[in-house]
């Protein structure tokens, strides 16, 4: 069978962490503005199967602008960056209610995040919006995300889904990024000018000549152009998350790239944890030292989070999020790892259980000191 057929299908069934981005196109109808709900619903259903089959799903949804036009009755085509702010800001709530009303007729709850580039970028603000990501699904949630275009100005946003859905696959680690798109993959040339243009199904490294068919940054007049989707490939496929660009245009797109339907895969480099591993790694300086007695020591080696028991002594200044040596009693390196809390609460709580957290700090935070996912071994 042709690697085409097949590439998608077996994509997902692989899959355990699914990010889904959707773009305006197919979501709002150019006409007048409104969500397309008998599409949305398709979508709905499928979502709700991979669920029941044990995937992670999460959406990245644009549509926020172009359904707030309508309502304002600004013309999607001339908007200054504040109208373009206010559309979203009036948009975003009628999306979200879409979602959540399709949702729930598979008694789905949907949750609302809203993403500033710094969110993804900074590593505190990072952590947070990663917990609370997993948090959502494990409890069975659906995270339906946008960019928070209200306050985002020309300079900071994203600027398009395409590269806020990468970040957020290489955020929470997920596997799959699919990108349900007007298009149904990348081709050699542009499939809209040239009908002989052939369909590209596999793609296992992004090197020049990948470049060059997806056209100049030039030549893009809209957002979620190819050379977008292809900065996203970078990105997610870098965060060990391969990538699949498919045609929305179908109802029930999830389950038409399950059936065989052609669609382009990115094939990522190594896995999300790995690449989670090396992002920690090659942080810059260290910003503090936490001792660790020898009991921690071995429960890190045995793969488990450091805990506020097993640090004996906080050395530096650090903010939450920021990284950290870990070290024997000896003073020899053994990890590096992201601090889940600040040098003057990590001080009050070494040595003390879990459980004792939240009557010293006041506030109840994490259990751990030093998250499993956000350490890495280096000895
Ligand atoms: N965040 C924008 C919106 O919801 C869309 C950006 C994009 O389509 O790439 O309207």
């Amino acid at each position: 069978m042709d690697t085409a057929l097949t590439g998608g299908a077996n994509v997902l069934s692989q899959s355990g962490r699914l990010v889904v981005k959707i773009g305006s196109a197919l979501l709002v109808r150019e006409r007048d503005g409104r969500v397309r709900r008998d599409w949305l619903g398709a979508l709905g259903e499928d979502i709700a199967r991979l669920r029941r089959r044990g995937l992670e799903v999460i959406v990245v949804s644009s549509g926020a602008i172009a359904v707030g036009c309508r309502h304002l009755g600004l013309d999607i085509r001339t908007l200054r960056l504040e109208e373009k702010q206010a559309a979203a800001a009036t948009g975003q709530i009628r999306l979200a209610h879409a979602w959540q009303e399709m949702m729930a007729r598979h008694g789905m709850t949907v949750s609302q995040i809203l993403l500033s580039p710094d969110d993804t970028e900074r590593r505190r603000r990072h952590l947070n919006a990663r917990a609370t990501i997993s948090t959502l699904l494990s409890l069975g949630a659906l995270p339906v995300i946008n960019e928070n275009d209200t306050v985002a100005t020309a300079e900071i946003r994203f600027g398009d889904n395409d590269r806020l859905s990468a970040r957020v696959a290489q955020m929470v680690s997920a596997d799959t990024l699919l990108l349900l798109s007007d298009v149904d993959g990348l081709y050699d040339r542009d499939p809209k000018g040239d009908p002989s243009a052939r369909h590209i199904p596999h793609v296992a490294r992004i090197t020049p000549q990948i470049e060059a068919m997806a056209g100049s940054v030039g030549s893009e007049v809209a957002s979620g152009g190819m050379v977008t989707k292809l900065a996203a490939a970078r990105i997610a496929t870098g965060a060990g998350c391969r990538m699949i660009i498919a045609s929305g245009e179908v109802m029930g797109p999830l389950g038409a790239v399950e059936r065989g339907a052609r669609c382009t895969c990115f094939a990522p480099s190594g896995t999300p944890r790995g690449a989670r591993k090396n992002w920690i790694a090659s942080a810059l300086g260290p910003a503090g030292t936490l001792t660790i007695d020898d009991g921690a020591a071995a429960a890190l080696r045995r793969g488990r989070s450091l805990l506020p028991a097993g640090v004996t002594r906080i050395e530096g200044q650090f903010e939450r999020g920021d990284l950290v040596t870990v070290t024997d009693t000896g003073g020899s390196e053994l990890a590096r790892g992201l601090a889940a809390y600040d040098s003057r609460d990590a001080a009050l709580i070494c040595r003390r259980k879990s459980g004792e957290i939240e009557s010293i700090l006041g506030y109840r935070g994490r259990d751990e000191m030093i998250h499993r996912d956000d350490l890495v071994l280096t000895s």
